[in-house]
């Protein structure tokens, strides 16, 4: 009364039964049932919920209180409802979704795949300072380049796109007149083709550009555009002037070597005649006796050098000429059979005189070959002596020849010292005269097989040599020849 609290009112009663009551029959099978009051727990079913269903929570007035209801579907319930619809889409689900990242995976492996290709293409583009493009069918408009194209020309692609007249000004005239006659034809006659011209850049350098391109057809075979490269090849350019620059300096070099050589020997050939001359009359005591003997002995020094020098200016004369392309070759049919008869006859007391025996081996039939006479004989000479001279006494030379398609092939073979093989591959080069023997080396000029070569040559016709230390050498020269006659 008057608002003061005159006792408490308690009210007992069992909500179990209270709360069961309301629910219907066997519904905590279904659902876990909990209501709690603040913290305090007012009824709970003791059937077990799955904790990861959705718990859903209600507050109910009772009295003065506050009641918290939550219901969560039990294990029992979840159980029931799953249907094989579900594991269906469980599995399909799954599946899809491995098949998804596979698919994710596969993709994202083939781009980066992709990423690496063009870098790599990039790169080989950089270094070869290349750039690919594809035109249209008449070759008039750039469709697309590469944009690489800013290292071979200058500027990004964008510049270049579209009418293809815009390079025209920066390529030099000269060249421009020839590459567009190739350009023009393409449309009509489509062919592979390369041009080089020279191309002046924004940045004012100027650069050999290398155009390689092929012509695209469709299915159809209809010529759809062209398509290829552009390469900035200037050092390549470079080089190649540098080396032609160079080929030329060394064939004046060579030539100027050869007119002095030329001059040279000429020059020293009328005092070594007059010392030829006077040494022969005091060997020969033509004016009365020397007065001593050792002036003699000099006298013949004297004259065989000079004989030496004189034979070796004569050498070098010959080198001269056929190098410098002036040695006269005036071709005649010359019969080998006298050829060789007269070339050993020559040569038949120095084989003597060194215990060598010299045969000589013809065909039964006349052979005829094409050269110049003189020429001939000098080869063949030279061929002999050296054969005679690197062959010890008791040795062979044999000198035979034979006819083979319409050339005549001469063979000097010899039982002699031979050649070793680190030699021969340099013995036809000048002064390749390097001999074991002192002695016998002293008698050449080392300019022997050089002149051999050079007027072999000169014929058209070829030079081998075969040789083996101890054994001896084969030198077989060809000759073109005249066909044959029987005798
Ligand atoms: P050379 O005037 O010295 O004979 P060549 O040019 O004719 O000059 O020969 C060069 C060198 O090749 C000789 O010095 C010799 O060493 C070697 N040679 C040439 N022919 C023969 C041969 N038939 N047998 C062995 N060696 C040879």
């Amino acid at each position: 009364r008057g608002g003061a609290t005159e006792g408490f009112l308690n009210i007992v009663f069992r909500t179990r039964p209270l709360i069961e009551g309301a629910f219907r029959e066997g519904i905590d099978e279904e659902y876990h049932l909990a209501v709690t009051d603040n913290d305090l727990a007012v009824y709970e079913t003791d059937n077990i919920f799955n904790p990861r269903q959705t718990r859903v929570q209600r507050q109910i007035e009772v009295g003065s209180r506050t009641w918290n209801v939550s219901v969560t579907p039990t294990m029992q319930l979840v159980d029931s409802q799953a249907s094989i619809a579900d594991e269906l889409i469980l599995v399909v689900g799954l599946i899809l979704s491995t098949a998804t990242a596979f698919l994710i995976r596969l993709t994202m492996t083939r781009q980066q795949a992709l990423r690496e290709s063009e870098e790599r293409f990039r790169r080989a583009e950089r270094i070869t300072k290349a750039a690919h493009w594809e035109t249209d069918a008449g070759m008039k408009t750039l469709m697309h380049s590469s944009d690489n194209v800013v290292t071979v020309f200058g500027l990004p692609p964008e510049y270049y796109l579209g009418d293809l007249s815009i390079f025209e000004k920066d390529i030099f005239p000269e060249d421009l007149q020839r590459i567009r006659k190739v350009f023009d034809a393409l449309p009509s006659n489509p062919h592979p083709y390369q041009v080089d011209f020279r191309y002046q850049r924004e940045d004012n350098r100027q650069v050999w550009i290398r155009e390689t391109g092929e012509p695209v057809y469709d299915a159809a075979g209809v010529l759809t555009g062209f398509r290829g490269t552009s390469q900035d090849v200037t050092t390549l350019k470079e080089a190649e002037e540098a080396v032609r620059i160079a080929l030329v300096d060394a064939e004046e070099a060579n030539q100027a070597k050869s007119e002095f050589l030329a001059t040279m020997s000429h020059e020293f050939r009328t005092p070594l005649n007059a010392i030829l001359g006077f040494s022969e009359m005091m060997r020969a005591q033509y004016f009365g006796p020397l007065g001593n003997v050792n002036y003699q002995e000099y006298a013949n020094d004297i004259y065989h050098s000079g004989e030496h020098m004189l034979a070796l200016v004569n050498d070098i004369l010959d080198i001269a000429a056929i190098e410098a392309g002036k040695r006269s070759i005036v071709k005649e049919a010359v019969d080998v059979d006298d050829l060789l008869q007269g070339c050993a006859r020559k040569l038949e007391q120095t084989a003597k005189d060194r215990g060598v025996e010299l045969t000589l081996e013809v065909p039964g039939e006349s052979l005829t070959l094409y050269a110049d006479k003189r020429s001939a004989i000098q080869v063949l000479l030279n061929l002999l002596s050296n054969a005679i001279k690197f062959t010890r006494q008791g040795g062979t030379v044999m000198v035979s020849a034979m006819a083979l398609d319409q050339k005549v092939i001469i063979t000097v073979q010899d039982t002699g010292v031979g050649i070793p093989p680190d030699r021969l591959s340099n013995i036809t080069e000048p002064f390749s005269q390097r001999h074991v023997d002192p002695a016998i080396a002293q008698e050449g000029t080392g300019l022997g097989l050089s002149i051999v070569k050079g007027i072999v040559e000169a014929h058209d016709g070829e030079l081998s040599i075969e040789s083996e230390v101890g054994r001896g050498t084969i030198v077989i020269v060809t000759f073109p020849g005249q066909g044959t006659m029987i005798r």
